[in-house]
């Protein structure tokens, strides 16, 4: 029967089933990464969001959720300029986190 509108499909991850190897690299590299709060202020006020749909937050969530090729698809559109760390109030260093980002997930999830 079509009632006009469909449900959506669910986005629940079973973290029970998904393979964090590499973010538990990552947090080794960077402590910072669990510091994360979702809040979004480098979301906000970044310059390339608007243009490429970059999001540190979206990324950052991606990984702890084992999305590591929506992640590493994402980061693309970074520029590394920085303005990111400037903004964050746990103090994380952004910039740093997203090259060792780059470091561990690199070409291995794509
Ligand atoms: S370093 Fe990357 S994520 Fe941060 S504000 Fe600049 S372009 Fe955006
Ligand atoms: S500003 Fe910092 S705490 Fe907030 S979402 Fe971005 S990285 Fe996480």
């Amino acid at each position: 029967m079509d009632f006009g509108f469909s449900i959506s499909r669910s986005s629940t991850v079973n973290l029970d089933s998904v393979a964090l190897e590499n973010f538990t690299k990552l947090q080794a590299l960077e402590p910072d990464a669990l510091k994360c709060i979702s809040c979004g202020s480098c979301t906000a006020t970044c310059p390339a969001g608007k243009f490429s749909g970059m999001s540190l937050r979206k990324v950052i969530h991606n990984l702890q959720r084992g999305r590591e090729k929506e992640a590493v698809e994402m980061l693309q559109g970074c520029m590394l300029c920085g303005k990111c760390s400037m903004v964050c109030p746990r103090a994380i260093n952004t910039r740093h986190l997203i090259m060792s980002i780059h470091k561990i997930y690199g070409e291995e999830a794509r």
